[in-house]
């Protein structure tokens, strides 16, 4: 038979849709599942952005439009990265793309070389090292440690900088961990990027998704104008995971490449979600703070929820929505846990290791359900062990 590309079979997959195929397959079964898998917020789109995104459709914004997007939507992202990121990027610089994950493709592969070292935590979201292998590179895992909250340390990457490095991925907020590096670590890693000559990418897909605390984004730097290329999107926190729509601001070198690679790919992000991305952008705001307050109620109830079972322990994120508790007490790998809530128990949940090998010893709860699951699911697991 003809084979695939060899790039094709270093590409890898999501656990968390893989474990979601499971539980529905339970369910078909009757078994009752309580998802905790998938990371989605379970609220609706502001009913103000579905109605523009309605709106549009209507008015005919049903056509192709420019590649690197909207006018009106890239004066909004430019409006807002002043506004949240403290400075104002220039209009070039700004490109918008169907949904934040484009983004972390297309940026790679306008930065990463074969045999390129490609800098990144472990557990982190699996894209990164998807990419990393697709394109023939080498991933280089920064371990987040439960000491050190799981924030990635700066000392830690300087470390593993070699000749061969050639990017550093930063997320924070994180997934799946919960934790938010901190400004001046932020800072660091920018100036190390500057040092060493690399390019840093930073996924700010939770940028408004923090507790207690305020997000900090490493392009402030060098307004990302150089080396550095800013993420965020409107999936989590307008809660518009299936209206594909994000945006990036780069280098402006870069900005004519990606507009090559948005023509050859994707011809544009559709029309009438950019729409309603200009009405998320510009209209009323008060969905995100009550979203969080809600979200905050549901990561104290789960944190002492999982804190009062026997063999877990977890600590408190600091923003997004998993708790990331540590299960090694239990004597089992996250695998086994994971398999054991999930047919023991009926809690979906994944395993620490879909994130990489550092995710041993923990488990990912998404906790965008209701209290009541949370209660009930801390209630399963408990009698699952008995
Ligand atoms: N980055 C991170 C860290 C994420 O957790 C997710 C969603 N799970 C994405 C990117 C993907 O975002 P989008 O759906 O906008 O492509």
């Amino acid at each position: 038979m003809v084979e695939l590309s060899k790039g094709a079979s270093r590409i890898y997959g999501e656990a968390a849709f893989e474990v979601l195929a499971k539980a529905q397959a339970l369910e078909r079964q009757g078994k009752s599942i309580l998802h905790f898998e998938i990371g989605e917020p379970d609220m609706e789109t502001p009913p103000n952005v579905a109605q523009a995104g309605i709106k549009a459709i209507q008015d005919k914004k049903t056509h192709y439009v420019p590649s690197i997007g909207l006018l009106e939507l890239r004066k909004a992202v430019q409006n807002e990265v002043e506004r949240t990121r403290g400075f104002r990027p220039d209009l070039e610089q700004v490109v918008i793309i169907p949904g934040l994950k484009p983004g972390i493709f297309f940026s790679m592969l306008s930065i990463v070389n074969p045999g390129d070292e490609v800098i990144y935590q472990d557990p982190g979201y699996p894209t990164y090292g998807s990419v990393t292998s697709f394109l023939g590179a080498e991933s280089v895992l920064v371990p987040l440690l439960e000491e050190n909250e799981f924030r990635m340390n700066p000392d830690d990457i300087k470390e593993r900088i070699t000749e061969k490095t050639k990017l550093i991925i930063v997320n924070s907020p994180q997934n799946p961990t919960g934790s938010v590096i901190t400004k001046s670590e932020l800072d660091d890693i920018a100036e190390l990027a500057e040092e060493y000559d690399v390019f840093v990418v930073s996924d700010e897909i939770y940028s408004k998704m923090t507790y207690d605390t305020t997000h900090y984004s490493p392009t402030a730097r060098d307004e990302a104008k150089e080396r550095t290329v800013l993420l965020d999107g409107f999936s989590k926190y307008y809660a518009m995971t299936g209206w594909r729509l994000g945006y990036m601001v780069v280098p402006q070198s870069m900005a004519k490449r990606l507009n090559d690679f948005l023509v050859s790919a994707v011809s544009c992000t559709a029309a009438f979600t950019q729409w309603a991305g200009v009405e998320a952008l510009t209209g009323d705001q008060s969905f995100i703070p009550e979203m969080m307050a809600r979200f905050k109620e549901k990561r104290d109830r789960i944190v002492k929820g999982l804190n009062s079972i026997p063999g877990f322990t977890c600590l408190a994120p600091k923003g997004a929505f998993y708790a990331f508790p540590n299960i090694t007490e239990t004597k089992m790998t996250s695998q086994e846990c994971a398999d054991h809530l999930l047919y023991k128990a009926g809690v979906a949940v994944l395993p620490g290791t879909a994130f990489g090998p550092y995710g041993e010893g923990y488990l990912r709860f998404s906790y965008a359900t209701t209290l009541e699951n949370i209660d009930d699911a801390v209630k399963r697991i408990k009698e699952s062990f008995e």
